[in-house]
């Protein structure tokens, strides 16, 4: 069954089939929001990295869907070490303002240290073109007229208090710490969006050696912007704007928001933080056989739906192009265990269990799940009687490169297959049905931030000091 199963996955890739896209609401939580963050930070250019915390060895357990580099590892040396010393300067009680000066060189050498490692992904969101329309869409707001802007200034004054009440706002900071007027706190706005768009200007021109300071002021720019919430009515929640400052913020609010937890909450954090090391699960890659291969598996669906219908033109119409053609030529297939599957494996076979709070498990990730995978996670969720929590959480795209956990039982197994070719013979009534010939929906590549929202708080220290230190 496993080597025809293949085939399906295959043709589900091909097919592009609908599936439902979701997320996980528990994703809002602060524990989650720490751990995606975390993920993100530890992942650089990869496909995706997941983590979880074994607290009780101390230990941050890290997957990846490929090996890890030697790049990889000397700079999880170097964060974690970091990251220890970080979290343990929380245990001195007689803090004293040098030691201050020391929590904000710890942070400095950090931010670069993660810039670094996560350039190039930095980069490609920085630049991709598929954001286009969003700077275009940015730069309009810096036209905003003078009638508007007063309007908006009308507004915010008349209920000033809304926006001030939420500490982890840019308002907070500005508009509560600074004492900034309302009219100088838009045209502070409207000034972030003005040196975003310098400094990507310039990034772009010394697009192959920019400079980090550069990089990250962009960065900080972006931050304050991502969390003011005059922003949005600036931007007239244009979700294509503000998915744009959520990306290119990532990485600066995912450091941000882990270094907080230490600060804010000490005895869950700090105290396990302090020790804390890492250890990498082994990736699983095979080659698999496709038995039959996909194009006549692809038939043999269709017969069985429509046997007085002859299948060529829908196989060449519909599949071909979207096919390689190679698979059936070759009857092989490289495939690996997704990461967050080797996570989990890795926590069964080892009978790690530490429930906390209503969730038995939560796992960071630096991006949505795949398809395959959040189907597979409700079915060990079920024979388990876990709550491996990603189990609710998909982007709803099928990658051809996946495979089940090692030695998985027959019968998960059969269950996954089972909706996987409910899905395709859907997708083929469909077609029949001339219903869905172009309505063919792809979703774009889905990092774990894009739909987590409001994932990690400003911290108010961080953005006063922003003002200050001349970061913008
Ligand atoms: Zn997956």
């Amino acid at each position: 069954m496993s080597i025809d199963f293949h085939n399906y996955v295959l043709l589900s890739q091909a097919l592009s089939y609908n599936t439902r896209k979701y997320r996980c609401e528990n994703s809002l939580s602060k524990r989650t929001s720490f751990l995606n963050g975390f993920a993100l930070l530890l992942n650089g250019s990869n496909v995706c990295t997941v983590v979880y915390p074994w607290l009780k060895e101390k230990v941050i357990l890290i997957a990846r869907n490929e090996k890890l580099e030697n790049v990889d590892r000397y700079y999880f040396d170097q964060f974690f070490s970091l990251i220890r010393v970080y979290s343990s300067m929380f245990w001195n009680v007689d803090r004293t303002d040098n030691q201050n000066d020391t929590f904000d060189d710890i942070k400095d050498i950090l931010i670069n240290l993660v810039n670094n490692f996560n350039q190039e992904k930095i980069m490609k969101r920085l630049f991709d073109y598929l954001f286009d329309d969003a700077v275009k869409q940015l730069l309009q707001v810096t036209k905003i007229d003078d009638n508007e802007k007063q309007q908006i200034i009308n507004s915010v004054n008349t209920n000033v208090g809304i926006y001030i009440k939420n500490k982890s706002t840019t308002e907070y900071a500005c508009l509560m710490k600074e004492n900034m007027t309302v009219e100088n706190y838009i045209s502070f706005l409207l000034a972030r969006v003005e040196r975003l768009i310098e400094l990507r200007d310039i990034i772009k021109k010394s697009r192959k050696n920019p400079l980090h300071s550069d990089i990250r002021k962009l960065q900080n720019n972006a931050l304050l912007l991502y969390e003011s919430t005059i922003f949005k009515i600036l931007i007239v929640k244009d979700p294509r704007v503000y998915y744009y400052i959520d990306k290119i913020s990532a990485h600066m609010r995912a450091l941000n928001g882990l270094l907080k937890c230490f600060e804010q909450d000490q005895a869950r954090y700090a105290y396990i933080y302090r020790e804390i090391k890492w250890r990498i699960i082994n990736p699983h890659e095979r080659c698999v056989l496709l038995n039959n291969g996909p194009t006549n598996v692809f038939r043999m669906l269709w017969s069985n739906l429509f046997p007085d219908i002859d299948p060529e033109e829908t196989v060449n119409n519909v599949l071909a192009p979207n096919l390689n053609k190679q698979y059936d030529i070759s009857k092989t297939l490289d495939v690996c265990v997704h990461c967050e599957l080797l996570l989990i494996d890795y926590l069964l076979k080892n009978q790690i269990n530490e429930i906390e709070g209503q969730l038995d498990v939560e796992i960071g990730i630096s991006k949505m799940s795949c398809y395959l995978c959040s189907l597979y996670i409700a079915e060990l969720n079920k024979e388990h009687k876990r709550i491996f929590c990603l189990s609710d959480s998909t982007h709803g795209k099928v990658y051809q490169k996946w495979d089940f956990i090692p030695d998985e039982q027959q019968h998960l197994k059969q269950n996954v297959e089972r909706v996987v070719i409910e899905q395709i013979e859907k997708y083929l009534n469909d077609i029949q049905l001339d219903q869905k010939q172009s309505g063919v929906k792809h979703i774009g590549d889905s990092d774990t931030l894009d739909i987590v929202g409001e994932i990690n708080d400003v911290d108010t220290k961080y953005v006063l000091s922003l003002m200050k230190k001349d970061q913008l």
